[in-house]
């Protein structure tokens, strides 16, 4: 099929990658193009002969449908809607039939000009299918005479014909998910689902759309639970097989719940109430409470005009995909994926069939666009309130956020951004995403409900701002502007603190910025001990960006570059290509930047990844199939994350790391996978291949090993959480679960002295590294390289060249007899306290 669109008015052609909005230049809404209109009035008029499917109320965008296949949005200017149609006057309603160059919308863009950024009037495809191409016109200078692009409808369009024929079912598929198919498993299965004309999911006699997201998750389909892919039309066996194949392989990650204990209400404030929580965002800052009030939306349950809301509806509905899709921009822009990815999950949400398609009945059958929306959301995630799964129900709060926005929308209220003063720490019930861009210049988070693993602790932690979570509904009972410390590293809150403890605080936090500050004047500089030793400082990074600020922090090179961050939200594995791609990247990103140490995937425990075999379903993912265990079942994708990084250059720059080794077979193992595909490859220069040592049994055994690898990289946070029996993401733990424990001392000194026994260097990448107090005693104990979090660089450098590596070894000596931690850090505080920031 093939289709002409003409221009919509005469003037300039604008690419629409230039088009000032990037949901526009993105191309996230749709291709196509812009014209920047010549006349200061003219009417925007019909590209093609159409249907009129909805025009704006404020006569900003007029949607059409167009021989019964494409859907053209027609958006005139950016940030028109604000205007509220001034300027605007719409020739046509909706129903109408229209023919080419019929005036649709008549625009006084000399008087819209003076108010919105941009008149450009976009015209795009909303909805091109893989197979379909576009063809724009090579002219710069258009009139409505002209073409402005031709679309070629591929083999995937959609006839009648295909939702016919017998329908068929796959045989029973156990869900292996551990929390079952929540939001993300449902995105995954109704993205499948899109390309097909009629699938559903079935459980027990339950059946829904798999098309829809909210319809998957009302299944209620929880781990072991089985389900049955029903489909029709030609590709219905196609459809079967592509769902069967991802729901075996996961659909996506098992997510970990960190619930808190129940906690006493608090409701006086008068004193200094110290509040304990969940580590959401991990860091310091001193401000004034900012209790968050959401407004209540009123509005009337019926409406006289049909149509009208309608019209409201759908423009909304526009509205609200175009502001997500700006905010997955702004995610992107900065590097912040899994933010983009929640974002998109909510695009999800909004264009679920079931509940579009609910609230359209619904307005039709006399309720207004709100009422209708909201009926339509809570008739979809109502079932998800009565499901006995604290995961599944945390997603409830992405339901009710999409709603929100809808309604805001719809009511023609602004969205509420709030700019709150410096120092602000925002106290909220739940933290939901949108509430991380409606409110601005937040300093740090404190949240009554939710967990580490809610969608917006996530985001969170992937902005660097500071916050706690499962604090209690004492939270909301704080007292607008009082005073208070969010201690997030330490995972609790003291509010209403005595002066004298703010003020030391807020001098504390002005010392270390001062400190700070001073530290990274100089850290270009080496960092050597009074007594000569060099310790090589580098950062830890999960992509280019930090690698860049990693290089202007002086790192010297990359200890840990945790590859699998790149891969956690994709679907298939990457190829070669895509490794060497990305990894090259971050090589250039620190030109002079010494190696780059780049670990295999880490991938199980607390990092699933979807189409990872022998992960789903572990009872204890932590002790399971983690890191260089579940290669020898994943052989081929771990082939080809080697053969990205055999093709490197330089490859002088790269060294290897192999997470999760517990025995030298395993090593060994890796390394003849490593040895044939160099020979495949035709590389003869020596790439680096080392091993991690996070299980205690690796470390017992160190100085065999040491005679094989070429290096030890200490990753503590594993060796400590299998040393003490303590899971690292416990809350509960966290306080106990302390590096300067005598027994994890001993291993890394046993590691250390297998390393220098084969003359290779050990080096520290878990978090100890960026741990202060902990520096003296690595060095004491052998360690000769410290990977740090970027941040930390500079000051571990610097306490580095003060410090007496003779003395660090006596010290250690010392902590081989204590007990506790709490003795090693007493002991590290006398030796070394004047050194250390109190
Ligand atoms: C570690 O275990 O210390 C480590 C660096 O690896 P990760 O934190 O990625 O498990
Ligand atoms: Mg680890």
């Amino acid at each position: 099929m093939e289709v002409k669109l003409f221009s919509t008015v005469s003037g300039t052609v604008v690419p629409i990658e230039s088009v000032a909005d990037p949901a526009f230049a993105e191309k996230m809404m749709g291709d196509g193009l812009a014209v920047r209109p010549a006349l200061t009035r003219q009417a925007v008029v019909s590209p093609a002969e159409a249907v009129v499917s909805n025009v704006s109320r404020t006569g900003h965008a007029v949607v059409l449908s167009v021989a019964g296949r494409f859907e053209v949005l027609i958006h005139i200017g950016i940030d028109t809607v604000n205007l509220q149609g001034d300027g605007f006057t719409a020739k046509v309603k909706n129903g109408d039939r229209v023919t080419v160059g019929q005036d649709l919308i008549e625009v006084d863009f000399g008087q819209v000009s003076h108010k919105a950024p941009s008149v450009d009037v976009i015209t795009i495809i909303t909805n091109l299918e893989p197979g379909d191409s576009l063809t724009k016109t090579a002219r710069t200078q258009v009139t409505p005479k002209d073409e402005l692009f031709t679309v070629i409808g591929g083999d995937i369009s959609l006839s009648a014909a295909d939702c016919e024929g017998e329908e068929i079912s796959s045989a029973p598929v156990t869900v292996l998910n551990a929390v079952g198919i929540h939001a993300r498993p449902a995105l995954v299965i109704s993205q499948i689902a899109a390309k097909y004309p009629y699938v559903r999911l079935k459980k027990g006699p339950k059946e829904v759309n798999a098309k829809s997201i909210a319809a998957l998750m009302g299944l209620n389909a929880g781990y072991n639970d089985q389900v049955v892919i029903v489909a029709r039309g030609p590709k219905a066996q196609e459809a079967i097989d592509e769902i069967t194949a991802a729901i075996k392989s996961g659909l996506g990650e098992a997510v970990k719940t960190t619930a808190g204990p129940k906690k006493e209400v608090v409701t006086d404030f008068s004193h200094t109430v110290e509040l304990k929580a969940v580590v959401a965002s991990p860091g310091f800052v001193a401000g004034k409470i900012h209790q968050a009030k959401a407004a209540a939306l009123d509005f009337k349950e019926k409406a006289d005009d049909a149509a009208e809301e309608l019209v409201i509806f759908n423009d909304s509905l526009l509205l609200s995909e175009i502001r997500l899709k700006r905010n997955i921009a702004e995610a992107e822009e900065k590097k912040q994926k899994a933010r983009a990815e929640i974002f998109q999950a909510h695009v999800g949400i909004l264009k679920d069939e079931e509940i579009v398609e609910t609230a359209r009945r619904l307005i039709a059958e006399g309720l207004s666009a709100a009422a209708a929306w909201r009926a339509a959301v809570d008739e979809n995630a109502k079932p998800l309130e009565n499901i006995d799964n604290p995961v599944l129900k945390e997603r409830l709060l992405d339901f009710r956020d999409v709603e929100r926005l809808m309604l805001l929308y719809i009511l023609g209220l602004d969205d509420e951004a709030v700019d709150l003063p410096d120092g602000a720490i925002l106290a909220t019930r739940e933290l939901a995403p949108s509430d991380l861009t409606r409110y601005r210049n937040v300093a740090g988070y404190l949240v009554a409900e939710g967990s580490a693993t809610s969608h917006a602790s996530i985001m969170v932690r992937n902005m660097g701002i500071p916050a706690l979570a499962a604090a209690g509904e004492s939270v909301l009972h704080i007292p607008e502007g009082l005073n208070i410390i969010l201690d997030a590293g330490g995972g609790r809150a003291i509010i209403n603190p005595a002066p004298e403890r703010l003020e030391q605080m807020k001098l504390k936090q002005r010392q270390l910025e001062e400190i700070h500050r001073r530290n990274v004047e100089k850290t270009k500089e080496p960092a050597v001990t009074v007594d000569g030793l060099a310790i090589a400082v580098k950062g830890n990074i999960s992509n280019a960006e930090e690698a860049r600020r990693a290089d202007e922090l002086g790192a010297e090179g990359v200890g840990l570059f945790r590859t699998e961050f790149m891969f956690m939200g994709g679907t298939t594995p990457p190829e070669a290509e895509t490794h060497r791609l990305l990894y090259q990247e971050i090589l250039d990103a620190m030109p002079g930047g010494g190696p780059i140490t780049f670990r295999l995937l880490d991938v199980g425990g607390d990092k699933p990844i979807s189409y990872m075999e022998g992960l789903a379903g572990e009872e204890n993912p932590i002790m399971g199939l983690r890191g260089v265990r579940n290669y020898p079942v994943n052989l081929e994708i771990i082939r080809e994350q080697i053969r990205g990084l055999l093709r490197l250059t330089p490859l002088s720059r790269v060294k290897i790391m192999i997470p999760m080794v517990g025995e030298l077979s395993e090593y060994l193992w890796v390394k003849s996978l490593l040895e044939e595909e160099k020979a495949n490859l035709g590389v003869s220069e020596n790439v680096e291949l080392g091993v991690m040592v996070e299980v205690p049994s690796l470390a017992l055994t160190a100085a065999s090993i040491g005679r094989e690898s070429a290096f030890f990289s200490i990753g503590t946070n594993d060796l400590s959480q299998y040393t003490l029996a303590m899971d690292r993401g416990n809350a509960n733990l966290a306080a106990k679960l302390n590096n300067l424990h005598p027994a994890i001392l001993k291993l890394i000194r046993m590691t250390a002295e297998g390393g220098q026994a084969s003359g290779i260097v050990t080096a520290v990448c878990g978090a100890m590294a960026s741990e202060l107090i902990s520096v003296p005693m690595l060095v004491g104990l052998g360690v000769t390289e410290l990977s740090t979090a970027m941040n930390s660089i500079p000051d571990v450098k610097a306490l580095i060249r003060v410090l007496d590596a003779g003395k660090c070894r006596e010290a250690a000596a010392k902590a081989m007899n204590m007990t506790s931690a709490e003795e090693v850090e007493a002991l590290v505080r006398r030796e070394f306290g004047e050194h250390l920031p109190s």
